[in-house]
């Protein structure tokens, strides 16, 4: 549901993000239906023209990297004017991020960059574009000798300037928890099993409002 739930909100109608708040299943669902349709005329529009457009790609081959090499280094000619000089590669043990730009300590000299196979497997090519756009503003600033990190305003101005996600974090989506003892929130799970204790009391989890955590790390909250 997430994976066309959110290539809905990033290309079919960018505008509706706004209502999220009030989505019911039966919404989420007519959307769904919407972005199939959305996504069959794309492929027919696309097959006829051969230039470079991301919101238009849906699948990515994984049974190498090549292709998700050559999206990467399209997306570095693109937003910054220079190739990708560095493996981009998918990652098949990768789960709680998105993506990583792994670099030597050191010399602060690129090595990588690894995709999460399992969130592409989940989310789908559109979250694979907009985490490789975020680990490409590292790549670009740890060339150029800037700061890099998440979280500096360098890294933050380009993110902005490119339209990526600030924090390659992994989608979400399940039962907002709270901790039985003193009511502070805790993990958003699937459903609440007893083995499973509230950081802060060691106490038992109530879940109570469904939400989806979008990559940006907004939480929305969905009518189940
Ligand atoms: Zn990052
Ligand atoms: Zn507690």
């Amino acid at each position: 549901m997430l994976k066309y739930l959110y290539a809905h909100l990033f290309v079919v109608d960018p505008k509706r993000e706004l209502e999220l708040e009030k989505l019911s299943y039966q919404d989420v669902y007519e959307f769904i239906q919407q972005i199939k349709r959305f996504t069959k005329e794309k492929q027919q529009t696309l097959s006829l023209s051969g230039s470079f457009q991301e919101r238009a790609i849906w699948r990515i081959d994984t049974s190498s990297s090549m292709e998700l090499y050559q999206i990467g280094n399209q997306l570095s000619l693109h937003y910054f004017g220079r190739p990708c000089k560095i493996p981009i590669e998918w990652d098949k043990s990768v789960k709680d991020a998105a993506g990583s730009f792994i670099f030597e300590r050191t010399y602060q000299k690129p090595i990588k960059i690894v995709q999460s196979l399992w969130q592409y497997n989940q989310f789908g090519a559109q979250h694979v574009i907009a985490t490789l756009k975020h680990e490409l503003a590292h790549y670009h600033l740890c060339l150029q000798n800037k700061p890099f990190a998440d979280g500096t305003p360098e890294f933050v101005a380009e993110c902005k300037r490119i339209g990526a996600p600030l924090f390659a974090v992994k989608m979400l989506e399940g039962f907002q928890t709270y901790c039985s003892e003193c009511g502070r929130k805790a993990d958003i799970l699937k459903k609440a099993r007893k083995k499973d204790k509230s950081p802060c009391c060691k106490a038992a989890l109530v879940c109570k409002e469904y939400v989806i955590r979008l990559p940006d790390g907004r939480l929305v909250q969905v009518e189940v």
